[in-house]
């Protein structure tokens, strides 16, 4: 990136602490095939579109769109997988999510690989996130067998009771921030209570649920239980969401694309999971443990920042402010930046566009007032990195408290008391996440209970669970995956109303 006079503009602090290395080269990369993965075998799509390495830009890989006669061919497969799918006994579909955790622990370093090379993000996070993915089949794997029916006691002699039966063919449409394991966040549940699964991955990081349907077959998996079918979301995820026979949907991603999935949903009356954006508060309140709170603070920096729940409106207290806020500059000017490979503390942005929208948006923010505390700059010319940034004085209706960023970039908010942060941290269209700070246990269960938001963290960031669910209040969503909850969305109830007393 460029200053206004054209020179690249290398701040000090992170010219020093730019981690070296060519990504791609250093990664010895087993890629997998590159088609459509359709019953248990690539295809070829329509056309194909590049994969680029975002520390270089550079082709790492060439794949195809499965557009709409991909995704036809990808559901017919499904469809036809669904019934010999629906009839295994419970325990024996248990398996087979157990043998896929296996199988992604089995070949995590590989799949951490092929994450770090298409997203860009620190080898080390990438590894977490794949262990993560196999914690969702096991966790599922052990449910099969637990997805209950109730008996109601209706008046007069009936047996009235319920069950639980899949939706049939669900379609599962990813966002490329953390490709294979919201995957498998709802491919997992998915198939233990009975679905086949179509998953469309984003067209900037394809490739680990690719290598993943590979390895699922390879598992054992039958043909046509798992199909994905990679492209972009006005041709192939358009076709996969308009599709009569896809009775299920789920979809991970950004607000605006989740109101036209939301709207394709309505207009074929199928049950839709939407999973959103956020602009999360993070509350340090003065009696806090505030090391914690600083290092957890500076954690909204994982993934280069972009994380759906990161806490981006950092509000402090105005007794501890000065103090804190030095700390969170300090801890920030010394993270490294670099290749996904090398582990840095913050690897590339997903793609140049995505880079520079943080650039303007940052531009924007000072331009209407905000300060810069740090960062704020390109640390480098190639690659899509961004400086993990600092902001304060910061308006609470300015665009940066309120549009979601997706970029290491934290605006900073003073604050006196608690009723005022509450109303301050709740004026959001968004409530995906919630993060409060103190050690008063009175204030962190009324505070954590006033904040509109699905899941709220005391003390920690992140604290989210496998088995516990997760998902957005007001436009961050509809639905709520994980846990047990989950099964809400992957089954329909059905009751059976059984008359048993006899004709007087
Ligand atoms: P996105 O909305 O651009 O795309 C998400 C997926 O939808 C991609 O596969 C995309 O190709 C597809 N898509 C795009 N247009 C479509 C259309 N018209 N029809 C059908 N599918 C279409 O989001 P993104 O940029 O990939 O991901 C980042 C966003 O995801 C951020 O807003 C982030 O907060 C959000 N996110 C939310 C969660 C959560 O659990 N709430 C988790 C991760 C990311």
């Amino acid at each position: 990136m460029t200053a206004a006079g054209g020179d690249v503009v290398i701040h000090p602090p992170f010219a020093n602490l730019f981690v070296r290395g060519n990504a791609v080269d250093s990664m010895d990369l087993e890629l997998p095939e590159t088609g459509v993965y359709i019953g248990g075998t690539s295809r070829d799509g329509i056309e194909s579109f590049p994969v680029l390495d975002p520390a270089t830009n550079e082709r790492l890989a060439t794949v195809a769109e499965a557009g709409e006669p991909g995704v036809d061919a990808a559901v017919s497969d499904s469809n036809e997988a669904l019934a010999d799918w629906q009839a295994l006994e419970p325990r024996e579909r248990g398996r087979h999510l157990l043998n896929l955790a296996a199988a992604i622990r089995e070949h995590s370093e590989r799949l951490a690989r092929i994450e770090t090379a298409e997203n860009g993000r620190p080898i080390s996070q990438s590894r977490s996130l794949v262990t993560g993915s196999a914690n969702y089949f096991e966790y599922y794997a052990g449910i099969v067998d637990k997805i209950e029916g109730e008996t109601i006691p209706v008046p007069g002699e009936y047996l009235d009771y319920t069950v639980r039966e899949p939706l049939g063919v669900t379609g599962h449409l990813v966002p490329w921030n953390v490709s294979l394991k919201l995957g498998a966040r709802s491919i997992a549940p998915a198939l233990a209570c009975g679905n086949t699964v179509v998953a469309k991955p984003a067209p900037e990081a394809p490739l680990s649920l690719l290598a993943f349907a590979e390895i699922a077959t390879e598992a054992g998996l039958p043909d046509g239980v798992l199909n994905v079918v990679p492209g972009d979301g006005p041709r192939t995820g358009a076709a996969l969401t308009g599709d009569d026979r896809v009775r299920g949907l789920v979809f991970t991603g950004s607000r605006a694309t989740g109101e036209i999935v939301g709207t394709a949903a309505a207009k074929r009356i199928v049950p839709v999971a939407l999973e959103l954006g956020g602009k999360s508060p993070n509350i340090v309140f003065p009696d806090a443990d505030l090391d914690r709170a600083a290092r957890d603070t500076l954690k909204a920096f994982g993934n280069a920042g972009q994380i759906c729940h990161a806490g981006t409106r950092v509000f402090v207290h105005d007794d501890v402010y000065d103090s804190f806020v030095a700390d969170l500059v300090d801890r920030a000017e010394s993270m490294s930046i670099g290749p996904g490979h090398a582990d840095p503390d913050l690897g590339p942005l997903i793609t140049a566009d995505a880079r520079n929208d943080v650039v303007e948006a940052v531009e924007q923010a000072v331009e209407d007032g905000a300060r810069l505390r740090c960062g704020g700059h390109v640390p480098r010319e190639d690659g899509n990195y961004y400086a993990p940034t600092l902001l304060d004085r910061v308006d609470d209706d300015a665009a940066l408290s309120c549009e979601e960023l997706f970029g290491p970039v934290l605006a900073l908010y003073r604050f006196e008391t608690e009723a005022e942060v509450i109303e301050r941290a709740n004026d959001t269209r968004y409530g995906l996440y919630g993060v409060v700070w103190t050690n008063d246990l009175s204030r962190a269960h009324r505070v954590a209970g006033a904040l509109e938001a699905g899941s709220i963290a005391v003390n920690e960031y992140p604290a989210t669970f496998v088995e516990a669910p997760f998902g957005g209040y007001k436009e961050s969503g509809i639905g709520r995956e994980k846990g047990r909850h989950a099964i809400d969305h992957y089954t329909q109830i059905k009751n059976v109303a059984v008359r048993i007393g006899e004709d007087e």
